[in-house]
């Protein structure tokens, strides 16, 4: 099986990369193992929050120079801000073009409501999600805090209660819903997605509204766990209709439906392009000529390889298996890749448990173009995206989706500037 790019991972960086290869008129493969961070994110997307030394950010793109100066291995200081800026908005573009309904720009943060009920500074949002513009209130009256009797992941009184702390006007309750019975009785069903499948049924929305409505009747606002509308907004917005009022969803504990539908509109955007993508199967091992990848060979497909011009590893970091580590060793599993500065063991962790983790940076080392190294030798057509890479921290900079997004779309077009080259060389030979 031949493409013109094969992308090693579907998650937020492999899936960006490949629609923007798709969208160029590339044929792309995307072979993904699993779950990705997604399915456990809150939906939201960083671009970035804090710079190392803790300073807030408020303005992302007007900070891209004194993040280089206290980073430089960061993957936005090798991209440089001018091209960090443009891909960031592509990204917004690229994201909206897929179906999705998301508020912010790169230009500013804003703050997101938590699971609870804090204010966290973030880039884009689903429509769906409660936010509110830096140093402006909240201004949404009186609001009903929403949870669902026996739903465990998501706690209306604690929402309410923060809420109130920060001066806004917040009441907690709870919701009977009888279609929920079967769910119950089995607590470890009762998770988001399977709430979901039940809520987001035409037939059961009479029942929610005519439960819901009552208790949220003096509110001006709803809050509710995002348990409905898994594969669309429409029952969504269908409940936000029939009530009357604004209704907002807070992400839950993952399983994330927010994070989920984030990832199923991006499947399907790359699908419809053309893109080809193998869930549930695994690069095993890679086949080099050279200092070239030639092909690779999946678990499901044995012997035949997958050949490719270009190869893009975006294989996330330890917790999807695209970083490995032993008590003493952390290493890229799939080609051994080099890896940017590790240190001594006794220096991967930081006492302080809420300060930055040394290891939450450990991943591949790249050349200036994002290009994988093996023995410091650049592999010519390797390009390395997302959590896999080296030189940031996703959650003390704030910077997890953006860094996936801004270096996925970089690896794309990087690849598609390779073959337009490719084909002014065979157009000029041939005249
Ligand atoms: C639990 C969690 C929550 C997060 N929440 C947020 C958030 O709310 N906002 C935010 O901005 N950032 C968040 N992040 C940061 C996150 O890292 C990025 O947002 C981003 O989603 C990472 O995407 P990725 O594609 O680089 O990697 P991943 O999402 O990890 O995807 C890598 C994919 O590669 C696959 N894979 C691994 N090895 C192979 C192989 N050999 N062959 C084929 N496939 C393979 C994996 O199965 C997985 O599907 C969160 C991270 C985690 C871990």
């Amino acid at each position: 099986m031949k493409y013109d790019a094969v992308v090693m991972g579907g998650g937020l960086a492999g899936l960006i990369c490949g629609i923007r290869l798709t969208q160029s008129g590339l044929s792309c493969a995307i072979v993904s193992a699993g779950q990705n961070a997604l399915h456990f994110s809150s939906g939201s997307l960083d671009l970035l929050t804090h710079l190392p030394d803790g300073t807030q950010v408020e303005q992302p793109l007007s900070m891209l120079e004194a993040l280089k100066q206290q980073a430089p291995s960061h993957p936005y200081s090798l991209i440089g801000a001018e091209k960090v800026a443009e891909l960031a908005k592509l990204a917004q573009t690229t994201l909206q073009q897929a179906g999705l309904h998301l508020k912010g720009s790169c230009e500013e943060n804003h703050y997101r409501i938590t699971p609870l009920g804090h204010k966290r500074m973030t880039w884009l949002s689903p429509e769906s999600v409660p936010t509110t513009a830096l140093h402006q209130p909240m201004e949404l009256g009186k609001i009903a805090v929403v949870g669902i009797e026996g739903f465990l992941d998501f706690q209306p009184q604690m929402v309410a209660d923060e809420l109130d702390r920060q001066g806004l006007e917040a009441e907690a309750c709870y919701v009977h819903l009888p279609l929920l019975d079967r769910l119950r009785e089995n607590p470890s069903e009762f998770r988001a997605i399977n709430v979901a499948r039940w809520l987001d049924r035409p037939e059961n929305m009479a029942q929610i509204v005519e439960e819901i409505a009552p208790l949220v009747a003096n509110a001006d606002a709803v809050f509710m766990p995002a348990c409905i509308g898994l594969d669309s907004e429409e029952p969504m917005l269908e409940l936000q209709k029939r009530l009357g009022k604004p209704l907002f969803l807070l992400p839950t504990l993952p399983p994330s439906l927010l994070g989920i539908r984030l990832h199923e509109m991006l499947l399907r955007q790359f699908r419809r392009q053309g893109g080809i993508m193998m869930p549930g199967d695994k690069v095993t091992s890679v086949n080099f000529v050279g200092s070239r990848i030639e092909s690779v060979q999946t678990r499901n497909h044995g012997n035949i390889s997958l050949k490719a011009k270009h190869f893009v590893l975006a294989t996330g970091s330890f917790f999807n298996n695209g970083l490995v580590a032993k008590f003493d060793q952390v290493y890229e599993p799939l080609m051994n890749l080099d890896l940017g500065e590790i240190g001594d063991r006794a220096k991967w962790t930081n006492k302080e448990f809420f300060a930055s983790q040394p290891y939450m940076a450990f991943g591949v080392q790249t050349d200036g173009n994002l290009r994988g190294k093996k023995h410091g030798e650049t592999i010519e057509n390797l390009y390395i995206a997302g959590a896999v890479l080296s030189g940031f921290d996703p959650l003390t900079q704030g910077c997890g989706a953006g860094v996936s997004l801004v270096t996925g779309l970089y690896a794309a077009n990087e690849i598609v500037n390779e073959f337009a080259k490719d084909q002014a060389m065979q157009a000029e030979v041939a005249q």
